[in-house]
């Protein structure tokens, strides 16, 4: 599917690019990529532009009263429709993929929590051959969510499968998708070698992120020495930000060469610390997560996940534990709430694409909507609702 030899052409379209919006633009697509991107003439009559007339007729979408974003990136989601990450075979994984391009997502990271390694081998397993057989939105690697973090700030995680790091070989405890997959991991550097672990992670490539943490300024320098340039699910599960004691939310807020990854449900984070968040570190280094769980798309009620009964009511989860326990949302419904807090549009199109796709270090590959980049792209109504959502230049959605 990502390597379609036809081409399309997305004619007059409004398109989010890197610096601006354009109101009339042209963007051509051959074998997956998008091949040219050029404002049109407000004047231009029938006649094809110069490089349309040159292709072999392509298939050619009017786009008229929508906007195009490059596609959505997801690099934190447990799940959808049911289907939880931990428990899902291939085919619910693709499932899953379906169901995140009627979102605008064109690509995600499915996300483990700490498991028996059992657990862990069978949901690789899983990925692994969903990756081998992409269907709708595409699956770019794993996210280990823990286990090295702290059980002092475990949210909804089972902190009985947390771990300490001693040795290198601690690592083979979690699996990995085969190729160029992409490894990110959620880690607390204060758990006993913390320190090292974010060094031999960055050492293996791995994207570390810090999240489920309470530690304070030093450690968290050593961590960012060590490699780790990333906070998870920022504000959330982590120690409260305190006058006499600068956690990792000071931490965070002070540092303009850490990002952040937010959830913007509007439960996660009050609206207004949304905002404060988009003052202090600005769009550009802000990534939306869903952190959605295997309720989303389900509708309140109760369900069976990750060992336990987890309530959804009015949009809201929470464990036994009455602690939050991920959200129901996708990055739509995140990307929505940000434009009504006032985000432009280039920034929107940098939170739920580019400063993912960075993240990951898939930014050359995908992410913006420039020529060379995979034609990954939603393009939205007025009322944000995805309206046509393309993978590798291929109808992945339609609105019927
Ligand atoms: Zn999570």
């Amino acid at each position: 599917m990502t390597d379609s030899t036809t081409s399309t052409l997305l004619r007059n379209v409004r398109a989010v690019l890197p610096h601006r919006v354009s109101e009339r633009t042209n963007i051509f697509i051959q074998n997956g990529l998008i091949s040219r991107v050029a404002d049109s003439d407000p004047d231009e009559g029938s006649g094809a532009p110069a490089y349309e007339r040159a292709s072999d007729s392509p298939s050619t979408f009017g786009l008229e009263g929508l906007t195009l974003y490059p596609g959505f990136i997801d690099v934190h989601i447990h799940g959808a429709i049911g289907v939880d990450t931990m428990a899902a075979d291939a085919s619910d994984l693709n499932r899953v993929s379906g169901f995140l391009a009627a979102q605008g997502v064109t690509s995600w990271l499915p996300t483990l929590v700490p498991a028996p390694h059992a657990d862990y081998s069978q949901a690789v397993i899983a990925i692994n051959g969903a990756m081998n057989n992409q269907i709708g939105a595409r699956i770019l690697g794993v996210h280990y969510e823990g286990p090295f973090v702290n059980s002092a700030q475990c949210g909804a995680l089972r902190s009985e499968y947390f771990k300490t790091y001693a040795a290198p070989d601690d690592l083979d405890a979690l699996p990995l998708p085969s190729g160029e997959a992409a490894r990110m991991i959620t880690l607390a550097p204060e758990v006993a070698g913390g320190v090292e672990l974010v060094r031999e992670l960055s050492r293996r490539g791995w994207v570390v992120s810090i999240g489920h943490t309470r530690a304070g300024f030093e450690l968290l320098d050593l961590a960012f020495d060590a490699g780790a340039r990333h906070m998870t699910h920022f504000m959330n599960a982590m120690a409260p930000l305190h006058h006499r004691s600068p956690g990792p939310i000071a931490w965070g807020l002070s540092r303009d060469d850490v990002t952040c990854d937010v959830i913007a449900d509007g439960i996660h984070l009050d609206p207004h610390m949304l905002q404060l968040l988009l003052k202090l570190k600005g769009a550009e280094r802000l990534t939306l997560i869903s952190d959605a769980i295997a309720a989303a798309g389900q509708g309140d009620g109760d369900y069976q996940i990750w060992g336990e009964t987890i309530t959804v009511k009015d949009s809201r989860t929470s464990n036994a534990r009455g602690n939050i326990a991920g959200s129901v949302i996708t990055m739509l419904d995140a990307v929505r709430l940000m434009i009504s807090l006032g985000v432009t549009e280039v920034g929107v199109a940098g939170i739920a694409a580019t400063n993912p796709a960075r993240l990951l270090r898939l930014d050359q590959e995908c992410g913006s909507i420039e020529e060379g980049k995979r034609a990954d792209l939603v393009a939205l109504d007025a009322q944000g609702n995805a309206v046509l959502t393309l993978i590798g230049g291929e109808v992945a959605f339609r609105k019927q």
